[in-house]
């Protein structure tokens, strides 16, 4: 679904950013990318959906390289959810969850109908949340608005990063949680950033564990534990 062939990333400041990562990921995989700060997870998403280019390899996303679509094109196809999801703080939650349908040319009701179904989907019932606005929400709240937006074009990818980084231990379980009941139901190509190895491993159907620039194992959780 996601390939990586010998793709490297050099910034104009001279700084390899990632060297040399071949790796792919299955279809419906949820891969988490893990590794301390500055060593190239951020990076290495960013080029799957084209907010970065990389200095040399080939990206392929079901077997067409990325470089030879358009990043508005690729934004269908992969939902995208940071650590601060920047809600419109204008919007209500209802109306940020319908910018994306509306994007893709939906009526404005059955834009709404389809924000309401997927603030159910997250775990945020319409009727309560619908009417409210970004700041009258708790951080966990607005990371799964920010899920919700993600999935709104129904993409077969999700990138994910550090997507519940913001949030205290106690919530960030409980996102946890939720987000594998709703890759039970969606099963999406996911790739997951984040610093805490205890998110990787509990999230992770396999793992790419980075050092600096590279990938020093890609295996599943129970494997890169029983490593020596
Ligand atoms: P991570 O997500 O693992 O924290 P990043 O991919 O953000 O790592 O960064 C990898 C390396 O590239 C770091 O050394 C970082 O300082 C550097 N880097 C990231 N973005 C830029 C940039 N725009 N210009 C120069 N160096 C960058
Ligand atoms: P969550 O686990 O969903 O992140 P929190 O523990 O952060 O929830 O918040 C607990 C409750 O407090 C939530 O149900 C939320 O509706 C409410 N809440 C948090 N912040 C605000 C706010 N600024 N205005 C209104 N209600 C809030």
């Amino acid at each position: 679904m996601i390939r990586f062939e010998n793709v490297s990333k050099r910034y104009p400041d001279g700084t390899t950013a990632v060297d040399d990562l071949s790796f792919e990921v299955k279809a419906g995989e949820l891969v988490t990318l893990v590794g301390p700060s500055g060593c190239g997870k951020t990076t290495t998403m960013k080029m799957v959906n084209r907010l970065i280019e990389p200095t040399s390899g080939r990206i392929y996303l079901d077997g067409e390289d990325v470089a030879g679509i358009e990043p508005v094109k690729l934004r269908r196809r992969i939902g995208y959810v940071i650590q601060q999801v920047g809600l419109f703080p204008h919007k209500t939650i209802l109306e940020n969850t319908a910018t994306v349908p509306a994007l893709l040319g939906w009526k404005k009701a059955a834009a709404r109908e389809r924000a309401a179904e997927l603030l159910v989907l997250v775990g945020l019932d319409p009727v309560t949340f619908g009417s409210r606005y970004p700041h009258q929400l708790s951080g966990g709240q607005q990371q799964r608005v920010g899920v919700a937006r993600a999935l709104a074009a129904d993409p077969p990818v999700l990138l994910m990063d550090e997507p519940f980084g913001a949030v205290d231990p106690v919530v960030r379980q409980r996102l946890q949680t939720e987000f594998l009941n709703l890759q039970e139901r969606v099963r999406k190509t996911v790739l997951f950033v984040t610093h805490d190895i205890e998110e990787a491993v509990r999230l992770g159907d396999r793992m790419a564990v980075y050092g600096t620039g590279r990938i020093e194992q890609f295996d599943t959780p129970a494997t890169v534990l029983g490593a020596p």
